[in-house]
């Protein structure tokens, strides 16, 4: 059976697909897309554009109460660092800092003699990116405006998420009402045959925080936000993390509210001792950083915990869509988080010096987040939505040279 889960065993044949030389030549002949992601490519290394992660520490939890994610009380604020003149300022790090092996992979790919990957997966990942880059995927997402969260939860993950991953399949939640009804079938315009199921995507600590993601893909939970719901204008929110946004802002970003994210946190957390236990333990994983996703109808973010070091990454709240057509930047960070396994390098050395503070925060029940999370929980969680926002200042550090060639990654690439 697969990790994903009983409903990830459906197993769809991969189509088939160009996985030619030429193919690669061919995108690097494409002057926009080519000069899109090699803007990408720049902003993650340089920690430009929002292509940043900031370092989180907990606050305040409910981590031993036994809760369902959508109840999670998880609250953080960003570490900082002063400037000369006594201002603090977020601590980031370059968003491919984490993700070195995908942006050495980049690197190459865009390089003035191309090469790409001999590794099949690390090639087919490519080869997934820049597909996805050139097709006009925007269009099933865009004209999603009237259809309900269980019908844009298959959206999303037939049309952005797979798309994005070297997995062949994706396990939708199985307590969406109404799916059963369309399924196998897409709910966008073309009316595909989808490549998931509907499945179990319960996980976690029963005595503690534990529910169902919407999606699991290529090992990730991903949540969506669905942002249908009135905002809650009495919300509570750590000074640090929204001390520069005025109310203003966040009602102009109100996709991710509060909730939405403090449910992404809990998951991301629970979800990297679960690799831990399933995977780490037995030498499938080089190290616990794990991604995980939030999505709403215009932005995605990106948590990362690793649950070894007690390490919390949290990305800005980053624009899915541009004018008229898919944000890169945002594409290519989800495609690194998504594939995680493969381009995932874990935390810098510098990351190191930051807990999260999560180990403090559950004290000797760490051993059960340890020991005792599981898949396939039984108990029944509602969803739920709210608002909020991020700040958008800081100083990056553990940046990449853009043109850096000294590093020894162990990755083989060949001539195009
Ligand atoms: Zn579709």
């Amino acid at each position: 059976m697969s990790e994903e889960g009983a409903g990830e065993t459906t197993r769809v044949k991969r189509q088939k697909i160009d996985d030619s030389d030429s193919f690669f030549r061919d995108f690097l002949k494409k002057e926009i897309e080519r000069e899109l992601l090699e803007e990408a490519y720049t902003s993650l290394c340089r920690g430009s554009s929002d292509m940043v992660f900031r370092i989180l520490k907990v606050m305040q939890t409910n981590a031993l109460l036994s809760e369902g994610f959508s109840r999670a009380s998880c609250k953080v604020k960003m570490y900082e660092k002063e400037r000369t003149d006594k201002k603090p300022l977020a601590r980031l790090y370059a968003a491919g800092s984490i993700f070195k092996n995908g942006i050495y992979i980049l690197k190459k790919f865009l390089a003035p003699n191309p090469e790409v990957p001999v590794d099949g997966e690390q090639r087919e990942a490519l080869r997934k990116l820049l597909n996805f880059l050139l097709q006009d995927h925007d269009s099933a997402l865009l004209e999603s405006e009237k259809c309900d969260e269980a019908q844009w939860a298959v959206r999303v993950a037939q049309h952005l998420l797979l798309p994005l991953t070297v997995a062949d399949s994706y396990t939708i939640d199985d307590y969406y009402d109404g799916l059963k009804k369309i399924l196998p079938q897409c709910p966008c315009k073309t009316g595909e045959r989808i490549n998931g199921s509907l499945g179990d995507t319960s996980f976690g600590w029963i005595d503690g925080w534990h529910g169902r993601s919407d999606i699991l893909v290529n090992s990730v939970a991903v949540d969506l936000a669905y942002p249908d719901m009135p905002a809650d204008d009495d919300l509570e929110v750590c000074s640090s993390v929204s001390s520069s946004v005025s109310s203003t802002e966040v009602k102009a970003s109100s996709n991710f509210n509060e909730k939405d994210q403090q449910q992404v946190l809990a998951q991301t957390i629970v979800f990297s001792f679960l690799q831990r236990k399933e995977n780490k333990l037995k030498g499938n994983l080089k190290h616990c950083l794990v991604p995980g996703i939030g999505i709403s109808k215009k932005k995605a973010v990106i948590y990362s915990y690793d649950c070894d070091e007690d390490v919390l990454l949290g990305s800005t709240q980053m624009d899915l869509f541009g004018y008229k057509s898919i944000c890169y930047n945002t594409i290519v960070v989800l495609w690194l988080a998504l594939n995680y396994k493969i381009f995932g390098t874990g935390i810098t050395e510098s990351m190191k010096n930051y807990k999260a503070e999560f180990f403090n925060r559950v004290g000797s029940f760490l051993e059960n987040y340890r020991n005792d999370v599981t898949r396939t929980l039984c108990k029944k969680h509602k969803r739920s939505d709210e608002d909020t926002g991020w700040t958008k200042n800081g100083a990056v550090e553990d940046k990449i040279a853009v043109n850096a060639d000294n590093e020894d990654l162990g990755i083989k690439m060949k001539r195009l």
